[in-house]
């Protein structure tokens, strides 16, 4: 059975249940995988043709204990990704559209909530509630959101018997639709709340109940963020299932990967670990551009965080990135431990010329400045009649730039699209002149009921509130 270790060193020998309810290592850590399961040709070759669903169980169920055996394991995929109760709008799940002769564009924005985030986690409110269930617990999760994550997290745990959640945002600054895609879905189980205050005072409340050890435990209070494993193994999937439609797992592929907290590229990283035919990962970012100045130099130097127009990449730590580095280092705890001291200290740390031309034999970089984004917006608008969000177009802008650079003869390049366009329509608008319409399914959003709670900005009456919905 798979075991789990820290990145750190102090904490290891888990469970995949373990580490998915704890999240992060009691050292400060996050958690790998303590081998690569790897595919064989066969394998791999008899991926083509297999659904989505099956698929993520050929990933997914080498990573996982006994508390999710086979049936068990499959039924829940099913539930995620089969065709009677997905709640995916596209039967492909992850649909890939051919951009050009060697240029396609894999959308991930299929879910309920219009992002890719929904496609771990649809699975990971699954997963929990199964978990959880087993232990005969409940759990409280507990986050802040600026408006574009929340949702999905909402979304992933609307079905589950044995979570509860509480999403905090700052009443008054998230759009109307943002809002309503948390209010509007009426379970028992969903707290939405406009909290009289910024997305600073949301996050800081959180934190601040974290830190209320008492009613952590009393609580059983836990997060959902993008440092859990099962979200990277399920976003490992998506790259097999794209790789198995484009050449049956054994042509290899180059990928453009928009990035922010380095969770979606690690995920193909992972994917290559486990025998999947890679040429070229390519991060892309926008001017918060700390990655992509790494692969340029060796160096990770901290900035100020920019607001832009692709706000889900407005990141200057990625946490996942740990992840990539304690690989690179050769697994060798002390050495990453000491790059993350010096990178707490002085907000800067450098890698060896080695280890930066090994990770240049993988791995690619480039940035889209907000005006490339809109002219990218706006030329895939012109050429292919195609809306596109400044996320993905800011994979897509470097996609471009990737090609003119190798040719178009060169491996096929599936750029990733990681938001309906209608999730961020000013900009969308602002570049083609054409307001993006919300898909069918959220049509008639703007009349749905209303449900939420507001609050102060105040621990007690939080924690109150809290304890109160959840007696
Ligand atoms: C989260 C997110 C990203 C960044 O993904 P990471 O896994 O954090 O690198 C990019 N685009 C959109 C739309 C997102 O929601």
């Amino acid at each position: 059975m798979m075991t789990y270790s820290s990145t750190r060193g102090g904490d290891s020998g888990k469970t995949f249940s373990e580490i998915l309810l704890s999240g992060l290592a009691k050292d400060g850590g996050l958690f790998l995988p303590d081998e690569w399961p790897v595919f064989t040709k066969d394998q791999l070759a008899s991926m083509a043709g297999k659904s989505y669903a099956e698929i993520a169980f050929d990933v997914i169920s080498p990573y996982v204990d006994d508390h999710f055996d086979a049936p068990r394991l499959k039924a829940i995929l099913d539930k995620t990704y089969g065709a009677a109760d997905t709640r995916f709008h596209h039967k492909a799940i992850t649909p890939l559209r051919q951009l050009d002769q060697n240029l396609w564009s894999l959308e991930l924005y299929h879910g309920p909530t219009m992002a890719f985030k929904d496609v771990a986690l649809q699975l990971l409110g699954h997963l929990f509630d199964a978990a959880l269930e087993d232990k005969g617990e409940r759990v409280t999760i507990l986050g802040a959101t600026s408006g574009d994550t929340g949702s999905a997290a909402i979304e992933g745990c609307l079905a589950c018997k044995n979570v509860d959640i509480f999403i905090l945002f700052p009443d008054g600054r998230v759009s109307d639709v943002q809002r309503r895609q948390m209010t509007t879905l009426n379970a028992p189980n969903v707290h939405p709340i406009a909290l009289n205050g910024t997305f600073d005072d949301c996050q800081n409340l959180v934190k601040a109940a974290f830190n209320d050890h008492d009613f952590r435990a009393a609580q059983n209070l836990s997060a959902v963020n993008s440092i859990n494993w099962a979200r990277i193994i399920a976003q490992t999937v998506y790259y097999f299932v794209a790789s198995a439609a484009l050449g049956g797992c054994e042509r290899p592929l180059s990928f453009v990967v928009p990035t922010g907290n380095f969770g979606n590229i690690f995920a193909a990283y992972v994917a290559m670990k486990m025998g999947l035919p890679i040429e070229k990962l390519i991060v892309a970012t926008n001017s918060n551009d700390i990655l992509t100045r790494f692969f340029e130099n060796g160096a990770m130097e901290k900035g100020e965080v920019t607001p832009t127009l692709a706000p889900s990449m407005d990141i200057q730590i990625s946490s996942n990135f740990e992840r990539y580095l304690f690989e690179l280092f050769g697994r060798d705890s002390g050495v990453l431990n000491k790059a993350m001291a010096d990178f707490a200290d002085k907000g800067h740390f450098e890698v060896t010329k080695d280890q930066l031309d090994q990770a240049l034999t993988l791995f690619d970089a480039g940035r889209a400045s907000d005006a490339e984004t809109l002219e990218t917006i706006a030329r895939i608008h012109r050429e292919a009649d195609l809306l596109m969000d400044p996320h993905s177009a800011i994979g897509l802008k470097v996609a471009y730039g990737q090609r003119d650079k190798n040719g178009a003869n060169d491996v096929p390049i599936v750029s990733l699209a990681c938001a309906h366009p209608a999730k961020f329509p000013d900009a969308v608008e602002k570049a083609t002149g054409v307001h993006p319409a919300l898909p069918n399914f959220l049509a008639d959003l703007m009349g749905r009921d209303e449900h939420m709670d507001k609050l102060d900005n105040n621990l007690v009456s939080l924690q109150d509130y809290i304890k109160q919905k959840t007696s």
